[in-house]
């Protein structure tokens, strides 16, 4: 896992900074951030968040192996694994993986899962596609979401309930681009909230 640290970090200043300078409107759209992530190294029980507040703007993009969430990183077969996959997608969806400050007033604008297995066709025209499923059989997953902050000064703490939505997760590593900086922090089950400094 510090291998997996080590090898992402200077490609995620580089894609938060990118994502700044667009005002993070590229994590709507495709290929940007995800050909970075590609680089990684896939690590079972590791997860990595982007996080971007920019006006009123809060951009989060969660990256995982999809075992993680799902248990396995094949498309479903049997009846209990398209079970699964659709718990799963819903519980991505809902409102459950983030909590904000409530004085910030964050409400959620947009939402895109990016995965083969659980959203098959998912990519744009200009997507790279190398977030397919890989030929070893492992998969990872990336799920964007935009909210709308009224107050966004007020936004203090971020919980990532990630963990408590997934078991699979052991350690979520956070780069996030707030106006008064940039910090990194590593989030456990234990420790998952993230401080807006
Ligand atoms: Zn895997």
């Amino acid at each position: 896992m510090t291998q997996h640290v080590v090898r992402t970090r200077i490609g995620q200043l580089a894609t938060i900074a990118a994502l700044a300078l667009l005002g993070g409107n590229a994590w709507a759209g495709s290929g940007h951030s995800h050909s970075r992530h590609n680089d990684a190294a896939h690590v079972h029980g590791a997860g990595e968040l982007e996080v971007v507040l920019d006006g009123n703007g809060l951009f989060i993009s969660l990256y995982s192996p999809l075992e993680n969430v799902l248990g396995f990183e094949h498309s479903p077969k049997t009846d209990a694994e398209k079970v699964k996959a659709r718990r799963v997608k819903s519980l991505l969806q809902a409102n459950g993986m983030f909590a904000f400050s409530p004085e910030a007033q964050c409400k959620r604008t947009s939402y895109k899962l990016y995965s083969d297995v659980l959203n098959p066709h998912s990519h744009g025209p200009g997507d790279d596609h190398k977030h397919h499923a890989s030929e070893d059989g492992h998969a990872d997953f990336r799920a964007a979401y935009e909210f709308e902050c009224a107050e966004p000064a007020k936004l203090k703490v971020i919980d990532v309930r990630v963990f408590r939505q997934f078991s699979g997760f052991e350690k979520i590593e956070v780069q996030a681009l707030f106006p008064t900086g940039q910090i990194g922090v590593s989030l456990t089950p234990k420790q998952s909230t993230l401080v807006v400094q």
